[in-house]
């Protein structure tokens, strides 16, 4: 990922993702907003218990880097499952029920989701100028939400996966994600090869899984070929994003944003 900078709010971008002029993307930090401690300060959330009014500025400042506000981009309501949804325009300023996923074809339609250590994903089909965004924590992966995402946009847009380019945005890694029963059985009923995703093994008894490779593995699977990982850490980089685990809930969301023009 390259660093970008735009009237004063940071943001991320895939080198994979073309600058031609038809997609547009970010991944905001932290960093740029007017959210105190512990929101600060660029949280785009108002389900923590932030001041609204500092989220709604917030949104703007965001949005704003790329010409738009929080009632011209597309939201949803994220449950860590793998459901997606195609939208058009007339779904901007609104939340999306129940939706990890979603995905369009409309020019001028705008995507955006919000995260604290669950991966973003990101898919772009320049053949069909086609998007979609998503989220993807553990359950996401193992419910495979990116396969999910492409079959959805084979279906509606008659991509094909091979053609598509894909993007893993900054999650929690391996360094720092241990976990306990419940994840590994379901990373182990859910990948083919699940030992090793679930790495370095604490005294304890404990591994940690390596979900930004899980979420590859995912793409993989559904047929991508070309897959750029954002290799950023969010609980390593806590002065960078916001990260549920590191920061033990007491945290903001920073978001991320796909768009076609
Ligand atoms: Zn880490």
């Amino acid at each position: 990922m390259k660093e970008n900078e735009k009237d004063g709010i940071p943001f991320f971008q895939f080198e994979m993702f073309p600058a031609n002029g038809r997609v547009q993307h970010a991944v905001f930090t932290r960093q740029g907003g007017v959210s105190l401690a512990p929101f600060a300060s660029l949280n785009l959330s108002v389900s923590v218990a932030d001041e609204k009014a500092n989220v709604y500025q917030n949104r703007r400042r965001a949005y704003g880097v790329v010409g738009r506000d929080t009632d011209s981009v597309v939201h949803a309501h994220l449950v860590h499952d793998s459901e997606v949804a195609q939208v058009t325009q007339a779904d901007n300023g609104t939340w999306l029920p129940h939706k990890d996923g979603i995905i369009t074809d409309e020019p001028g339609c705008a995507l955006t989701m919000n995260y604290a250590d669950c991966a973003p994903i990101f898919l772009y089909d320049a053949a069909h100028c086609a998007i979609g965004l998503g989220h993807a924590g553990w359950q996401g992966s193992a419910r495979d939400l990116p396969g999910a995402m492409v079959r959805a946009m084979t279906a509606a847009f008659g991509t094909d996966p091979a053609q598509l380019v894909a993007a893993v945005g900054p999650c929690i890694g391996p360094c720092c994600y241990e976990v306990g029963e419940v994840v590994i059985a379901a990373v182990r009923d859910a990948f083919a090869d699940p030992e090793t995703l679930l790495v370095g093994w604490s005294a304890h008894g404990r591994p940690h899984f390596d979900l930004p490779e899980a979420n590859r593995r995912n793409l993989l699977r559904a047929g991508v070929a070309q897959v750029e990982m954002s290799g950023l850490c969010t609980a390593c980089r806590t002065d960078l994003f916001f990260s549920h685990r590191a920061e033990k809930g007491k945290t903001g969301r920073f978001g991320a944003i796909l768009m076609l023009k």
